[in-house]
């Protein structure tokens, strides 16, 4: 064996081609199975990010919002790529970048110097600060550093500093992006409560979601009401801006005076049960008016429930355009239903996204199979539970939590099932399965454009029925005799 170089290379050890062969076959058995699943101490492939870089998500969501990582910047260059890549835009952010020294005498220096820094390069409105490990390992005492900075006048007395600790050997993005978005919105509301004012708005949680599609189908519906409407954390803009020559580092996101009056609303809607989880219960104690949460409105039925919430709340009909447009998706699944009708799916994904895949596969007469979550809770599985049992096509469902995608290969292989339904990491899987994998997760980072096409609301299930459908047809298209398939002779 030669290197690059020409030189020649001696292996430590020699694995034999029939060894390789060997251990390839078996850990697609039912005995590497039950060994994978004894696993106890290792995780191998989460699909699941750290807290931090849900945190940037929603940081980037607000009016001139510049998300600050107090922390590493290996850690803050994840975080940026990583959406970077999902959504082929740029993601803006700032580090502090703490090193060796931070690690030993705190890092106060440095977030008072990078503070310093973004202000004078980057003019933003707000700075949403958040911690990556090393902080929090040491811990560093955010509400102190920021308070002297202030008192130094490094931060201006009227810029925003909300600051959330976001630990990332503790939940994941879901959780970092509700710790965010909570110290957004009470430092933005703080002393806005107006006795007897209310805005007449329904503010929207719409809970971790990174397609910028979805946002657009909540604001199409919320304008079909004509009911006024803010979008707490709205990245549609941010991460969808036209591409017209000019770079602007805050394209959009949420006006940071409609989120400050959000606490005077009409009502709020969370539609992030669990992953909003903390926001919404200040926003119940905190919030004027109705509070409701929903689950995402992925398929018929939980659309349906969202847009009579939207009726009940604001005491307006349904849209006779929303009514058509349902009447076109369930169309869709009816002319679609036979391609789809009892396949076997694997799941895997955030809580609020898992739960409307498995609802809306039912509606379609699809079986939900093998449904795993990294960081799901007795709640979730409860949750997914329910769904399956009230259903024929839910008998087969087994729920996976806390399992990963190492996990999720050994069940595939051992009880096969047609395809996946996940983000970009189960690609793997899929084509040792040889089977399709649908990204309707995140991140997507093989494919382009996925992040525009809504998968919430009546057009988010004709998009699903269409790509789902579309593939199996391709695939028995592709690989039949028949080269006059589906046409006519
Ligand atoms: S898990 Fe910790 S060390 Fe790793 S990228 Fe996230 S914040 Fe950084």
């Amino acid at each position: 064996m030669a290197n690059n170089l020409g030189l020649a290379v001696k292996p430590v050890a020699e694995t034999p081609v029939e060894e390789i062969e060997r251990v390839a076959e078996w850990i697609n058995t039912e005995e590497y199975k039950e060994l994978n699943f004894k696993r106890e101490a290792l995780v191998i492939a989460p699909p699941h990010a750290c807290q931090p870089l849900g945190a940037e998500l929603v940081a980037h969501a607000f009016e001139g919002s510049l998300p600050f990582v107090h922390g590493s910047q290996g850690c803050a260059s994840y975080y940026r790529s990583t959406l970077n890549r999902h959504f082929r835009e740029p993601a803006p952010a700032v580090s502090d970048s703490m090193t060796e020294d931070g690690a030993v005498f705190g890092g106060q220096n440095n977030l008072h110097e990078g503070l310093e820094n973004a202000i004078a390069l980057y003019k933003p409105k707000m700075i949403s600060v958040f911690t990556s490990c090393m902080p929090e390992i040491i811990g560093d005492d955010l509400t102190a550093f920021l308070k002297n900075a202030r008192n130094k006048g490094i931060v201006p007395a009227d810029m925003p500093t909300p600051f959330a600790n976001t630990p990332s050997f503790n939940g994941s993005h879901v959780h970092g992006y509700d710790a965010m978005l909570l110290a957004i919105l009470q430092t933005l509301t703080d002393g806005k409560k107006v006795e007897g004012r209310c805005t007449g708005k329904i503010n929207l949680i719409p809970g971790f979601d990174a397609n910028t599609g979805n946002f657009r189908e909540y604001k199409k519906i919320f304008e079909a009401f004509g009911v006024p409407y803010t979008i707490l954390g709205d990245i549609s803009d941010v991460f969808d801006s036209p591409n017209d020559g000019t770079y602007r580092p805050y394209p959009g996101g949420t006006k940071l005076d409609e989120a400050a009056d959000a606490i005077n609303g009409k009502a709020t809607i969370n539609l992030g049960p669990f992953s909003a989880t903390k926001t919404y219960s200040w926003v119940k104690e905190n919030c004027a008016g109705k509070h409701a949460a929903l689950p995402m409105p992925l398929g018929v039925a939980k659309t349906d429930a969202f847009l009579m919430k939207i009726a009940e709340i604001s005491g307006k009909p349904v849209p006779e355009s929303l009514k058509a447009e349902r009447g076109r998706a369930v169309d869709a699944m009816t002319d679609a239903h036979q391609y789809i009708h009892g396949k076997k799916f694997a799941l895997y994904g955030d809580p609020d996204q898992l739960i409307g895949y498995v609802s809306f596969l039912l509606e379609m007469g699809a079986v939900p199979y093998h449904i795993l979550c990294s960081k799901g809770s007795k709640k979730v599985e409860k949750e997914i539970r329910a769904l399956l049992d009230g259903s024929p096509y839910g008998t087969q469902g087994k729920v996976y939590m806390g399992k990963d995608l190492w996990h999720m290969r050994s069940l595939i292989m051992t009880d096969p099932v047609d395809a996946i339904i996940g983000d970009t990491h189960g690609k793997f899987i899929a084509r040792d399965a040889n089977i399709p994998l649908f990204r309707f997760g995140f991140p997507i980072f093989d494919r382009v454009n996925r992040h525009r096409y809504p998968i919430v609301g009546y057009q988010g299930v004709i998009n699903m029925v269409t790509e789902i459908c579309n593939k199996f047809i391709e695939i028995v298209d592709e690989t039949c005799e028949d080269r006059f398939f589906e046409m006519m002779r």
